[in-house]
């Protein structure tokens, strides 16, 4: 079963790749699950267990925490489709409002793939100040009566290196750390940090796993001062899958109907009025390390009932990942991922019923490698899409 855990940390906490000869150590804005099963791994080991970490971790899925204001609002990563001005990006009333392109873009490229005609460019004009909307936003946000923006603050402290031989400060050795601050900024507004991530799992690993990361903390430097953190079992509700496939599709009939309205060569019957297949979104939660034929790649293909699907449109980046065993004290191999955030469209005339038995079971398995680190965890049809006028 997987269980949704709320970690809220007690210190500054540090997560990221300790390059040791790097003198400024960054830190990352989320947990990535690698590290709450080095966290576990430690634990075992200090009890003097670690024969037993093969067998905590063979069926555990460690998820991704990703930061929140509360243990009730589920962040979301902001589609890598979403859009904002260049003036004043952000949501409104403070901004000029955030948006999601990507069923506008689905009804335009199907609408001239069918031959239609614009009389306008595919262009977003901001309009409040009239200055194209084509900034991207990242990060997280969250669903409080209104969108709010996730700002997680950092911090930094200067420590001075010791000596191991003589335990004294050793010249020229000052190095500086980037902490996460246990405080997250919404709105502006100051409030304390809380990240929210899945482990899947038999119930009894789930409760040990709970016990080593209030016991051990999270990420480098535990013995500075840094991640002490308390974590705790929470429910989380998330639309379910029929219902947002539903909505996403309404919306998109919608949107081609207004673009409809506009083509110029409507005499040509080839072009449908309304959208004549199932229109769905494979939305990347945390990085998604995908292989064809053993190549990396960023573009992602699923199975529907024994058929290969290729995106009709996709949208992602790629970032690098390694990091550091704390289990091991030892670098990981540097590989790359599509981007959190990434989206990749996909169309069929299948049954709705087999679309959704398949869906269901890929958002519950995720794609690609290392899942059990949490890489690949997807959302389909993400609920930001439909925001297709600023908010
Ligand atoms: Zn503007």
């Amino acid at each position: 079963m997987s269980q949704y855990l709320s970690i809220i940390p007690q210190t500054p906490l540090h997560i990221g790749g300790i390059k040791p000869n790097f003198r400024f150590l960054l830190t990352q804005d989320i947990i990535p699950g690698s590290l709450i099963r080095g966290c576990l791994s430690e634990y075992l080991i200090r009890q003097g267990n670690k024969s037993k970490i093969k067998e905590y971790i063979k069926e555990t899925k460690f998820g991704f925490f990703y930061p929140s204001n509360s243990p009730y609002n589920f962040p979301f990563p902001f589609p890598l489709t979403s859009l904002s001005c260049k003036i004043m990006s952000g949501f409104k009333p403070k901004n000029h409002g955030v948006f999601d392109i990507i069923i506008p873009m689905i009804a335009y490229t199907e609408l001239k793939k069918f031959g239609a005609k614009f009389p306008i460019p595919f262009i977003f004009k901001c309009k409040e100040c009239g200055s194209k909307m084509d900034k991207y936003i990242t990060g997280y946000y969250i669903f409080e009566n209104k969108y709010k923006k996730i700002e997680v603050s950092k911090i930094s402290q200067t420590k001075c290196a010791l000596s191991r031989g003589r335990k004294t400060t050793q010249q020229g050795m000052l190095y500086s750390i980037t902490g996460i601050n246990p405080i997250v900024k919404i709105d502006g507004d100051r409030g304390g940090i809380v990240f929210i991530g899945k482990i899947s799992g038999a119930n009894d690993k789930i409760d040990f796993i709970m016990e080593s990361l209030n016991e051990i903390g999270i990420g480098g430097f535990t013995t500075r001062g840094f991640g002490n953190i308390l974590a705790e079992k929470i429910e989380i509700n998330i639309e379910n899958l029929k219902n947002r496939i539903d909505s996403f599709n309404r919306k998109l009939n919608e949107i081609w109907k207004l673009m409809y309205s506009i083509v110029l060569n409507k005499n040509n019957k080839n072009i449908p009025e309304e959208p004549n297949s199932c229109y769905f979104t494979v939305d990347l939660l945390s990085p998604a390390i995908l292989n064809e034929n053993n190549i990396p790649t960023l573009k992602l293909q699923i199975n529907l009932d024994d058929i290969i699907l290729k995106p009709i449109f996709f949208s992602t980046n790629h970032i690098f990942i390694g990091g550091w065993s704390t289990a091991w004290g030892l670098p990981k191999r540097t590989t790359y991922a599509a981007k959190i955030g990434s989206v990749y469209v996909f169309k069929t005339n299948k049954e709705e019923e087999n679309i959704n038995k398949v869906l269901e079971s890929l958002e519950e398995k995720g794609i690609g490698a290392k899942r059990d680190e949490g890489y690949g965890e997807i959302l389909i049809c993400h609920p930001f899409h439909k925001e297709v006028i600023p908010v």
